[in-house]
Parts: C-alpha cells; sequence; structure tokens
C-alpha cells in the first residue's frame, strides 16, 4: 500500500512545502485538501475517490477549489467530500460562495457524526473521531489496512483524549508544528510540540511516527528538534513533500 505526502506544511506554503493532503491511491483515500491538492490529478489511480477533511482551516481546505476539474473533465467519475456537519457548511457556504469562487463544488456532500466509522469503497475500514483542543475543533482517522493500522491526526495538542485510538497503529501520521522551544505557542494555538508528540507515540506503542504540518516560517531545516524526539521515539521521520511511502506488511 502506497501512501503520497503531497503537502507536509501547516499555514502557508514554502518553498520546502505545500499545505497538508495525504493521498492512499490505491484506496482512492485523500485526508485534507491544502495547497499541495493541486498533485492529487497526477496520482488517481481509482473511478471515484473520497476525501476525509480533518477540519476546515484554510490551511487544509483551500486545495478543494482546484479539485473541481477531475469530476467536471471527467477524470474521476465522482469525488465525495466527508466531514463533520459544521465543517462541510463551512466549506459550501464560505469557500464555494459566489464571492470566494465562481465554480459550485462539482462534490457529493458526506456529512461525518463526531465518533463513526466506515468501509471505503475498497473494503477497508475507516474509523474517525472529534478532538477538542484545537479552535474549532478537528477529527483523527484510521484506517485498517493488511499492513497495519495507518492513522492520520491533525490539527490538535496531546490532550491524552485520543492516545487508546492510535493505540498500536503501525504507522501514525502526525502534526507537529512547533518545537519545545514553543510549547507554550502549542498549548495556546492547539497544536502539537515534539517531545509530546514523541512521548505519544512511545505511551501508544506506535510502529512509526512520520511528522507533518509542519512550521513553514522555520528556516532551519530542522523545525522541531527531531534529534530530541528520536531520543524517546528512535522510529521518527519528517515528511517532505512528494515523498511516496510503501506501507509493508
Ligand atoms: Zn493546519
Ligand atoms: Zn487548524
Amino acid at each position: 500500500m502506497r501512501v503520497e505526502f503531497l503537502g507536509t506544511g501547516g499555514f502557508h506554503p514554502s518553498e520546502q512545502r505545500h499545505t497538508a493532503c495525504l493521498m492512499l491511491p490505491e484506496l482512492g483515500l485523500i485526508f485534507d485538501a491544502g495547497t499541495s491538492a493541486f498533485r492529487v490529478e497526477k496520482h488517481v489511480e481509482t473511478a471515484s475517490l473520497d476525501l476525509f477533511l480533518s477540519h476546515a482551516h484554510l490551511d487544509h481546505i483551500c486545495g478543494l477549489t482546484y479539485l473541481i476539474t477531475l469530476p467536471l473533465l471527467g477524470k474521476v467519475e465522482q469525488i465525495r467530500l466527508h466531514a463533520r456537519t459544521e465543517i462541510l457548511n463551512a466549506v459550501k457556504t464560505q469557500l464555494f460562495s459566489e464571492q470566494v469562487f465562481p465554480v459550485p463544488p462539482p462534490f457529493e456532500f458526506c456529512e461525518i457524526q463526531d465518533k463513526g466509522e466506515l468501509q471505503l469503497p475498497s473494503g477497508q475500514q475507516l474509523e474517525w473521531m472529534k478532538l477538542n483542543s484545537h479552535p474549532g475543533g478537528s477529527t483523527a482517522f484510521k484506517v485498517h489496512l493488511e499492513e497495519g493500522v495507518f492513522a492520520y491526526v491533525t490539527d490538535t495538542t496531546v490532550d491524552g483524549s485520543y492516545t487508546e485510538f492510535i493505540r498500536g497503529a503501525e504507522t501514525l501520521v502526525h502534526e507537529c508544528y512547533f518545537p519545545d522551544s514553543k510549547s507554550d505557542w502549542a498549548n495556546q494555538t492547539g497544536h502539537t510540540h515534539s517531545t509530546a508528540l514523541a512521548t505519544l507515540a512511545k505511551d501508544a506503542q506506535v510502529g512509526r511516527l512520520i511528522i507533518v504540518h509542519t512550521d513553514p516560517q522555520d528556516k532551519s531545516g530542522d523545525p522541531i528538534g527531531i534529534d530530541e524526539m528520536r531520543a524517546i521515539f528512535p522510529n521518527t521521520i519528517i515528511a517532505e513533500d512528494k515523498t511516496s511511502l510503501e506501507l509493508n506488511k
């Protein structure tokens, strides 16, 4: 099973990273649609796409406007957009208001509850739960694959509410916007800082930790202090845009 890291930054695009979008092409499964969503087209392998939004902040949804060409030009038959009711309403009435974008969204809108699961067209089971520590709330997802559980968690502080949800996941893709030196900012803005995340990965006994949604304003090349994280949880990497990862059994 292949995972495409199309966009691995938070907030705004930088020279190195576009904002959030993650794709499992064989499943037609996409998480979030930030500025990197223009890269989806190249990886389409299925007749329809299921796109799940963690929340409706701009760095996770603005790329929805780029995806309209896929169904309109027949590159896919359908895009189902799944999110909690208030998220879908924000997308419909704000992002796709006539004043902001000229074309009505050609998506099938699918409301999800705060907690639930569904079977993807490819047969795999997807589960989600609402997280409350980011302004407006966000949603964590996990999909059960032959290669183990694949979890995607952004934007949130490490608040203990979803430790059991991710426990034992083979792969945890998680935001880490701040280094420990800015942990007060992480708590104020509802984001994650380095050692809190590494400790979570260790406590939840995940197989590996892949970091996304880093701070685009940090130009140091090591926005979160990777060595300190690896001292707590060695199997940690920072994803880069256009990384293709093969999950093995
Ligand atoms: Zn974000
Ligand atoms: Zn956010």
